[in-house]
């Protein structure tokens, strides 16, 4: 109550021209497509990964509250925020993490990569990486490979891609897809055999978008975007956005380089999307894809840049359902539908193009929570998370399997 009133207060202030302080959670009403093409147009910070119709959660700064007033948008409260700037700086703990302590704590860039390397060392011959290309900050992208090394004269095996962090601040989607990296190599060396590995690799990129979620950690926590130079001191690209698939189509994108949805100059303009592009298209035999999202407790899948119905219809209704059942089993609730019916159109999205290019199944995942804290989920959460993204991918790796 007390944090309302001071609320109150500090719209009273902006409304009397003076500057507004803090940082705040408000929910903006979407009632029509009209409101929503503003609200992503704007340079709001929308915190919903893919902004729809009704209400759309936005997070403002010092000052911000006059852009909401000027937009003539209607709002409510929900929540203050920690101020999202220099969050490292004021979150370093003293003692090093440890590898094991990924269940627990989340961790940095740096922290990510040694997991999977630690994972590499010690199963040289399961784990193997390869260079996938390098972000518009030049630092090198890594996918890891987990599966048996291909036999002469075996079959096929069966590839699936996995993707995390391509939107920065979705913290949890890192800290889900270590666990996935390790319950595979378990899946592999436990004494018994592990039908979900028979005869499929697994390749993961940890961090699909390695620039701007280094940008979280030391300086603003909430950013979504890469981090390219869009002159005017304006920065990011939504890589989720930049897929050739419906690129720029029906309004699922902003031209606005503003926006937290601005799709780029062209489609695949960008060295991060690229990057997986290339590895979707080296790794052989393609059996499905999966690109992790936070937060909203959904599972997408094609097409997302149209409401019409992709072509294998009956796949996704059958598969979807078997997820959800999967990932609600320990008591988190999620949905599943097609993302452009159920949520609303996103265009250039990874998955839509993995979709187009392979006919395979490829979802986009969103994970906890609905909008009590977020993309800043409480650390006591991962492990939970961690559980339910395994039971999904595990029953997705049972269902694409050969
Ligand atoms: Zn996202």
């Amino acid at each position: 109550m007390l944090r309302k009133s001071l609320f109150i207060s500090a719209l009273a202030l902006a409304g009397s021209a003076m500057a507004q302080e803090g940082w705040y959670q408000v929910r903006v009403s979407v009632p029509d497509q009209q409101t929503l093409t503003r609200l992503t147009n704007s340079s709001l910070d929308t915190m919903d990964c893919v902004p729809h119709l009704g209400s759309a959660d936005v997070a403002i700064g010092p000052g911000e509250l006059s852009k909401l007033l000027a937009g003539r948008f209607q709002f409510t409260y929900v929540r203050p925020l920690e101020d999202p700037r220099n969050w490292e700086e004021r979150h370093k703990s003293g003692s090093s993490i440890q590898v094991d302590d990924y269940r627990l704590h989340y961790f940095d860039a740096d922290q990510i990569l040694a997991f999977f390397e630690n994972l590499r060392a010690q199963y040289p011959i399961l784990v193997t990486r390869k260079p996938i290309g390098t972000t518009v900050n030049g630092e090198q992208m890594w996918a890891y490979r987990i599966g048996r090394p291909l036999q002469q004269g075996s079959l096929p095996i069966n590839n699936i891609v996995i993707e995390g962090l391509i939107h920065a601040r979705e913290w949890i989607t890192g800290a889900s897809i270590m666990h996935i990296g390790k319950m595979c190599v378990d899946g592999l060396t436990s004494p018994q055999p592990q039908a979900f590995m028979q005869n499929q690799a697994v390749w993961i990129v940890p961090m699909a978008n390695p620039d701007g979620y280094r940008y979280t950690w030391t300086t603003y926590r909430l950013w979504r975007k890469n981090r390219k130079n869009n002159g005017g001191g304006i920065y990011g690209v939504d890589l989720n956005r930049n897929y050739s698939t419906g690129w720029g189509q029906n309004g699922g994108s902003s031209t606005n380089p503003d926006s937290e949805t601005y799709r780029g100059t062209a489609p695949f303009s960008e060295p991060e999307a690229v990057a997986v592009q290339g590895l979707v298209n080296s790794v052989g035999r393609v059996g499905g894809f999966i690109d992790y999202h936070s937060y909203a407790q959904l599972i997408l899948w094609p097409w997302s840049y149209t409401t019409t119905r992709p072509p294998d219809l009956a796949m996704f209704q059958n598969v979807a359902p078997q997820l959800e059942t999967a990932m609600s089993s320990t008591g988190t609730n999620y949905d599943q539908g097609q993302c452009a019916r159920i949520l609303y159109i996103a265009s250039g999205t990874s998955n839509d193009w993995v979709y187009d290019i392979y006919r395979k199944p490829a979802f986009g995942i969103e994970l906890r929570d609905t909008g009590q804290f977020g993309f800043e989920l409480p650390e006591n959460q991962i492990f939970g998370t961690q559980d339910e993204v395994w039971l999904g991918f595990k029953k997705f790796l049972t269902i694409v399997g050969p």
